[in-house]
């Protein structure tokens, strides 16, 4: 592949050899459109609101602007409406219930909006060689005068109906409070400077001469002795700059209060909590490793294998929900640390992200789904002034009559239908038959005051490229296959509707509608002025025209397979799939081979220059360069479509301009950088086809409540944020997460407790208008190691990735790693000054148990893909794609891309009974080459990919059990397939057991001996993040090098 492309950068000529060419030179749509005004390029989206707008959202610069058309509820003024008012426009308002269930219903719609009768476009087949295409493609004439029940529709043509989604969406959540500022400091704010005091990740520690000695962390409930001397380990004699510190262990001062700060009964009663952590002060445990320095010895002394690892996973704080049962589960929401400084001035002293990371939509197990509540006479408890929906932490009073909001006090009425009496503790008495006043999770059915059209339903819209390098890399034939073979279990079914557009030089329309036994092709060549002819039959009900969408996915890879055009109209093919899913929104996956050459929105091929790198210009490459695709985008999530990216090229792409597109309309970006068919099908099948089938939320907006005094000032992921505070998801699943930060309003809180409620309005793929709302809270603490003792570092994990990659869009790489060091330092350096003058700590690295992992994670999160090393250390493609998908990671999928799991699997294959398998395969070992013995069988898996490493010595026939007779030939080209023996079907259940662990993406096998080069290194050696790897630090290093820093103006 790619010798087929030489003329790539040469836009401006149209192959003569395409076939398509004869008949798309004469485009009979061109001379038709009836909207070709001034304006019919512009691309102007009609805004029917246009009083309102929202400020520019995160890392966003100029010109990017959405439509705003909901109200700002002034907490003091009248209670917002409760509904969304009349409908006022567009088509929709002559539907009642569900509708779109039928392809008969769509035309209707439109054709009520009446107003612009329009005579179709003489359609005219294409002549000339695709005529002799072995597929049986109907390219019959269009009869001249079918009447359109909408326009050819231009982009400055789009019917006010069409943004009502938008304002209904929008209503219910009305903001909760004023005064908000824009939601995104500038880039540079979260990092405060001191950067150039601190070596960076990769200036590699100059010398090797300290070690670490290594401890356990202590176990916080071990009754630990006294600091002494003689308790100690017996440290190996050393000297160094270290030197009254190297005694090995040392143990955590005693404490002198119980060690769990609340008390059971104390957690059960979240409302009378006084500010906590006053009284603990500086004896509070905390976690140390004793770094001493052993000269001319690397070993005595060292058991690296004690040093803090992630070796059981992501283990959440139990605090978020000991303190506060009524809180949600953690895997919908995590705070970065499960306490709210009660100052500014504390705050300051938190050093890491103050936030939450949300996950919406994240999977539940069985019997822990989210409670559906149906308020059918009542509608929908929300408190009168800041919206928040009644929830567990709400207080009735008065007998039963009112109730206060947990987020603002105010006392609400109780609705007649909605009163209970209370018991003598103040209970209500139907507490067991009420979800939303027990579970922290619930989700409303949203009555009809929710919606002012009826929800959508499901829809995915297909953009696929044909050019010669999608045909010939096997993209084309797998797409069409397993689109075909999800069509059955794509969600929504009756109602679910689907739509194609190909391109390549031209953009091709597919014509599917029921009554069709073949589809219609239709070409558009006048790339300028695109339009969409037959607009009412290139989106059609899948279930009526199934035969057709068959046909059309049966013939779709022949029907191109002869193609040898290399040109890509993607731009103009972006604008048409914008055109024809504009009436309802929806998901649109795009499948992108060439870089787009023509049309609008055509690339160039920028590339990744390595002069570059270093400079002020660096962040340029990984920044669009085109504002046409923010535009879309921004125009997409008006309508409420997401963009998924599949983008397969095998040279430069510029993921960095495509990714946009998922960015801000809440998508998805896929990268399969030189995709071969026969070698990647099954990672695009599966991924795909989750994709395709999983369960998806649609039209949704999210907004996060806290209560007074804190509020959320920047938010993180694949979205566009609408007003301040409100985030437009116009599709979301429970791959995503979404994280954000807070910031103290007031000087000083005042309350015991900061409650946070997460709201996401959404349609159910059945077409139920849903409201699903997490709860939580959290105490209000007045000491800062309290902070620190509660922290999750998988949220503040989380929440440093998003922030460092957002950096890398405006900085050097450089400069990213460095803020993610320099918070590092700034925390371990804080909490370090709480127990050193009390303690003599002298050379001892000090850390919160809580945080113990806190250095590790920073160090992967410098080696990782998105941040990694400079120019040669990552392709640009792949370190934009890698970082897109980093922004959308839930926090265990983003902990194990990290850290991986490294897993030794040939002593289980050995073993004469698989009793066991449950516990060994699981086994993480750390992520350092020491771990790996030549004898051994070892699997890498980061939730993208597996890596089977194959150790030299290796006995011969365990090679030859797996991997049969070619066990001795080039390992990369050995496909693992499951050989005639046990050890063999063994190694294949252990790897589909990892697989269905983990889903969300497909983890090819890759095959590696020890010591073949450079498939060793780069698969595996260089994602060993615990090593020193070219010009990196190795764990001991970096912790090192950290706890110098930590030490300097301490
Ligand atoms: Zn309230």
């Amino acid at each position: 592949m790619g010798t087929e492309n030489p003329n790539r950068a040469s836009y401006s000529q149209r192959p003569s050899t395409s076939p398509f060419f004869a008949a798309q030179t004469a485009s009979p749509f061109s001379s038709s459109t009836p909207v070709a005004g001034a304006e019919a390029s512009s691309f102007h989206s009609y805004n029917p609101i246009p009083s309102s707008q929202i400020p520019p959202s995160s890392s966003e610069a100029s010109g990017f602007r959405s439509v705003q058309p909901g109200r700002s509820n002034d907490p003091a003024g009248p209670p917002p409406p409760p509904s969304y008012g009349p409908p006022q426009t567009g088509p929709f308002q002559h539907l009642s219930g569900p509708q779109f269930s039928s392809p008969v219903q769509v035309p209707s719609l439109r054709t009520s909006a009446g107003e612009w009768p329009v005579v179709a476009p003489p359609v005219r087949p294409p002549a000339g060689p695709f005529s002799s295409t072995p597929v049986s493609f109907q390219m019959r004439p269009q009869p001249p005068t079918i009447p359109f029940g909408s326009p050819p529709q231009s982009m400055n043509t789009v019917q006010p109906g069409m943004n009502v989604p938008l304002s209904s969406v929008d209503s219910p959540f009305g903001a909760s409070s004023t005064n908000l500022q824009p939601s995104s400091p500038p880039m540079r704010a979260p990092f405060p400077a001191a950067r150039g005091t601190l070596q960076s990740a990769f200036s590699g520690y100059p010398g090797q001469q300290y070690n670490i000695v290594p401890q356990a962390p202590p176990v916080n409930s071990v009754a630990f002795p006294p600091h002494q001397g003689g308790s100690v380990t017996p440290p190996p004699a050393v000297s160094g700059p270290y030197v009254g510190q190297q005694g090995g262990y040392v143990q955590s001062p005693p404490t002198t209060a119980p060690v769990g700060m609340y008390s059971r009964d104390r957690m059960q009663h979240p409302a009378s909590l006084p500010p906590l952590g006053t009284a603990q002060g500086l004896v509070e445990d905390f976690s140390s490793l004793s770094l001493g320095s052993v000269p001319g010895s690397l070993d005595a002394g060292i058991d690296s294998k004690a040093l803090p690892r992630p070796l059981d996973g992501d283990v959440e704080p139990k605090s978020f929900a000991e303190m506060y049962p009524m809180n949600c589960s953690s895997r919908y929401l995590r705070l970065s640390t499960c306490a709210i400084p009660n100052s500014q001035s504390l705050a300051s002293r938190w050093h890491l992200p103050l936030g939450a990371v949300v996950c919406p939509l994240a999977e539940a197990p069985e019997r822990e789904e989210v409670p559906i509540v149906n308020f059918v006479t009542t509608g929908i408890i929300r408190c009168r002034r800041c919206r928040t929906y009644v929830n567990p932490y709400v207080t009735f009073t008065d007998h039963g009559r009112k109730w206060r909001c947990n987020l603002c006090s105010l006392l609400n009425d109780v609705p007649g239908e909605y009163y209970a009496h209370l018991d003598a503790s103040g209970r209500r008495i139907d507490l067991d038959q009420r979800p939303e006043l027990t579970k922290g999770s619930v989700e409303f059915i949203a009555p009809a005051e929710y919606m002012l059209r009826p929800p959508m339903p499901p829809l995915y819209f297909f953009l696929i490229d044909v050019s010669v390098c999608a045909v010939r890399s096997g993209m084309l034939e797998v797409v069409a296959q397993t689109i075909k073979s999800c069509l059955d279990t794509l969600p929504g079914f009756p109602r679910t509707q689907i739509g194609f557009i190909t391109f390549d030089s031209t953009v091709h329309f597919y014509n599917i509608k029921s009554s069709l036994t073949q589809p219609q092709m239709m070409v558009v060549s006048d790339l300028d002025d695109i339009f969409v002819p037959l607009p009412d039959d290139l989106l059609v009900n899948l279930s009526e025209s199934r035969t057709v969408v068959d046909a059309f996915l049966d013939s779709l890879p022949s029907m191109f397979q002869e193609n040898t055009n290399v040109e890509s109209a993607f731009g103009p093919a972006l604008k048409a799939a914008f055109m024809v899913m504009s009436q309802l929104g929806g998901k649109l996956l795009i499948f992108q081979n060439t870089l787009p050459s023509l049309g609008a929105g055509r690339l160039r091929l920028r590339g990744d220059d390595a002069r570059v790198y270093g400079t002020e210009k660096e962040y340029t490459l990984r920044v669009p360069e085109d504002p046409f695709y923010k535009q879309m985008a921004a125009d997409f999530s008006k309508f409420q479509i997401a963009v998924n990216i599949y983008a397969f090229s095998d040279k430069y792409t510029d993921v960095a301009t495509l990714g946009t597109l998922a960015k801000y309309t809440g998508g998805q970006v896929y990268y399969y950088p030189n995709f071969v068919a026969s070698i990647h099908k099954d990672k695009l099948r599966h991924e795909l086809g989750r994709d395709l089938t999983r369960e998806t939320a649609w039209e949704a907006v999210m907004r996060i409540r806290c209560g007074r005094g804190v509020r959320f000032t920047s938010y993180h992921g694949n979205f566009m944020l609408r007003s301040t505070d409100l985030m437009a998801l116009p599709v979301l699943d429970c791959d995503k997460a979404y994280a954000m930060q807070l910031c103290l309003e007031e000087t000083l809180l005042t309350t015991d407790t900061v409650y946070f409620q997460v709201a996401l309005l959404y349609t159910s793929s059945s077409g139920e208008r849903r409201i699903r709302v997490h709860n939580a809270a959290a105490p209000v603490v007045a000491d800062v190691g309290e902070l620190y003792r509660v922290a999750d570092i998988g949220a503040v994990v989380s929440l440093l990735s998003r922030l460092a990659f957002e950096k890398s869009l405006s900085y050097k790489l450089e400069d990213a790693r460095t803020s993610v060091q320099n918070r590092i330092v700034k925390a371990l350096r804080e909490y370090r000054n709480l127990h050193a003058v009390q303690h003599r700590l002298g050379g001892r690295m000090i850390y919160p148990e809580s945080l113990k992992l806190l250095a590790l994670y920073g160090l992967a999160l410098c080696k990782s893909t998105p941040l990694r090393g400079g120019y040669a250390d990552t392709q640009l493609d792949e370190r934009c794609a890698a970082g897109y998908t980093m922004m959308a990671l839930p926090v265990k999928k983003l902990l194990k891309l990290l850290y991986p799991n490294l897993i030794r699997l040939d002593e289980y294959l050995l073993k004469a009974s698989f009793a066991d398998e449950s516990e060994n395969i699981w086994k993480r070992l750390p992520l350092s080459a020491e771990s790996l013995d030549s004898r051994g069988i070892y699997i890498y898996d980061d939730g993208f990919r597996f890596v089977l490493w194959f150790g030299r010595v290796l006995s011969p026939d365990i090679a030859r059990s797996v991997l049969g007779e070619d066990y001795a030939v080039d390992y990369s080209r050995v496909c693992l397939t499951e050989q005639d023996n046990e050890m063999s079907r063994r190694l294949m259940r252990i790897i589909k057991k990892y697989r269905e662990s983990d889903p969300s993406y497909y983890q090819p096998c890759h095959l590696v001996w020890q010591g073949e080069q450079p498939r060793e290194g780069l698969y595996l050696l260089a994602n060993l993040v615990e090593d020193q790897v070219g010009g990196t630090n190795s764990y001991a290093d970096w912790l090192l090098q950290l706890h110098r820093q930590v030490q300097q103006n301490a």
